[in-house]
């Protein structure tokens, strides 16, 4: 049975590009140099890294990560 997909959201308007998120889990996220804000380096979260992007959310001081399941 395959597990449930988890996609990255990123509200750039809570984004301040402090990278936080990026430094806790540099798989997953980067911040653009030019935009000063977070992307996400992939749509959903690999089961692997799921304990990463749980950390990125929790690391964020602007909440502005979320994870979806679908
Ligand atoms: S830690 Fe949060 S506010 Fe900072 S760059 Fe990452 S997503 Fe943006």
């Amino acid at each position: 049975m395959a597990g449930a997909v988890i996609r990255i959201a990123i509200d750039a308007d809570r984004c301040q590009g402090h990278a936080r998120c990026a430094v806790r889990a540099p798989e997953l996220f980067d911040v653009d140099d030019d935009q000063g804000k977070s992307l996400a380096l992939m749509e959903t979260v690999p089961p692997e890294l799921a304990d990463a992007a749980a950390a990125a959310v929790e690391t964020c001081p602007e909440r502005a990560i979320s994870l979806h399941d679908e």
